[in-house]
């Protein structure tokens, strides 16, 4: 038998998106480790008094109770801030790089999947920003970590059709196909190739491996910088389209959007 009586429990979490909700509400979705996205009402955390205040706002790092609800929509009952991230939320340009990784995880995540690796490379990614001048990397080595965490790394290391060794040189990406395509298999369909110089492949696989300290010292050209941001780009586009949007994550929105409001 289902106990009507609301459960709460208590959770860390990353407020990855937020909206005003009726008269003096907030609609927040929070990524948390074990549950994946918990999207929860905060009651008149707009009021100037209320106690939830901007715990509640965008990219806030929180440990929060939360107050199921009989329906799907849960509330948050008590906030408390477990990092300030102050020199995120002070500048407007790394807000904004912020948002994106809020918004590339909150894509790889459903409501109820636990996937505590990728709440910590989010953690982790908004603690450098916090503390670290804005790097054109940073953002690129988050969607590798992310594509790696959830196993949906592109095929940079041989070629994507044939499975043969790739020569060290220039060579194209499909991202129908996903991953660098040989000279003998260009042709065989007639797909968008992106082009991935050697040295693009070269900061490619280096990504894949290294830690946030070892990507951060890099200098690369512009080309390499505006390849790679295509190639991934494209890579998690078609990636998304394909997995992440299946039936279990269309069964969630269509749910979340029929919710009683
Ligand atoms: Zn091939």
């Amino acid at each position: 038998m289902v106990s009507s009586r609301p459960r709460t429990y208590s959770v860390e979490a990353v407020v990855v998106r937020a909206s005003d909700f009726g008269e003096a509400d907030r609609l927040v979705t929070l990524l948390t480790p074990f549950r994946g996205l918990v999207r929860a009402v905060a009651r008149g955390a707009r009021k100037q008094k209320s106690r939830l205040g901007g715990n509640v706002d965008l990219l806030r790092h929180i440990k929060v109770s939360i107050a199921e609800g009989r329906s799907s929509l849960h509330s948050v009952s008590q906030v408390e801030s477990l990092s300030t991230l102050r020199g995120l939320h002070s500048g407007l340009e790394k807000m904004s790089t912020g948002l994106y990784l809020a918004e590339i995880t909150e894509r790889f995540s459903v409501e109820g999947g636990s996937n505590p690796a990728l709440f910590n490379q989010l953690i982790y990614m908004l603690q450098v920003l916090d503390v670290e001048p804005l790097h054109p990397l940073m953002a690129r080595w988050f969607e590798v970590q992310v594509l790696r965490i959830n196993g949906f790394l592109p095929e940079i290391g041989v070629c994507v059709d044939c499975g043969d060794a790739l020569e060290p040189a220039d060579h194209v990406f499909s991202p129908v196909r996903g991953g660098l395509v040989c000279p003998e298999c260009r042709a065989s369909e007639s797909d968008v190739l992106l082009s991935a110089s050697l040295n693009t492949i070269k900061l490619l696989r280096h990504m894949v491996r290294a830690q946030w300290d070892g990507v951060r010292q890099l200098e690369c050209s512009e080309d390499e910088l505006r390849q790679v941001a295509r190639v991934l780009r494209e890579h998690m586009h078609f990636v998304l389209d394909r997995n992440v949007r299946s039936s279990a994550f269309m069964d969630e929105v269509t749910r979340w959007r029929s919710a009683p409001n």
